[in-house]
């Protein structure tokens, strides 16, 4: 179906300004440069050239966080990087969105000790979880795809400021 169609006869659309940006949005997502255990190597896989992500929009990797609006916790996070990771995403621009990837960054996974903080979503907040150990690209792109959803719906990321706010909550209350 070509845009052509999706046309009213008219050929006159109305929408917001919400609404274009998070058209817009979605499919330029820019995610920080951040690697933190063996999940890193798919999330590398899933931007090459195999699966060329690019073509959606989704593989921008930014090498500074400042330029990124997403955060791939790609892999089981330790109470040494916790602090790390909460730096990197504080220095990110909103909107700005977090993607957990595979079991360890969603729960901590297999790794239940001291050492291993038990889930990312206790140091951000969280918008996509992503199962597997490790996902495969492709489960990767499904996740991205979801996160394409949330943008759409919310581009400017207002749900976040409650999320983040119910989390501090949390970290002060631990
Ligand atoms: Fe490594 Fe599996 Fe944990 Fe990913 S989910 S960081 S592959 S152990």
């Amino acid at each position: 179906m070509g845009i052509e169609d999706a046309l009213p006869e008219s050929g006159i659309l109305t929408t917001t300004i919400e609404g274009i940006a998070g058209w817009m949005r979605r499919a330029s997502i820019m995610p920080a440069t951040f690697g933190l255990a063996c999940c890193a190597i798919e999330m590398m896989a899933f931007g090459c050239a195999r699966y060329d992500a690019d073509r959606w929009g989704q593989v921008a990797f930014r090498a500074s966080p400042r330029h990124a609006d997403l955060l791939i916790i790609s892999g089981r996070v330790s109470q040494k990087m916790a602090p790390v990771m909460r730096q990197v995403y504080d220095q990110m621009p909103g909107p700005k969105w977090v993607m957990a990837m595979g079991v360890c960054a969603s729960s901590g996974g297999m790794f239940n000790n001291y050492a291993i903080v038990q889930g990312g979503d206790h140091i951000v907040p969280v918008d996509v979880y992503v199962p597997g150990c490790p996902p495969r690209p492709d489960m990767f792109i499904d996740g991205m795809f979801k996160l394409r959803e949330i943008v759409l719906r919310d581009p400017m990321g207002a749900h976040r400021a409650k999320v983040l706010e119910d989390l501090e909550e949390l970290q002060l209350a631990a």
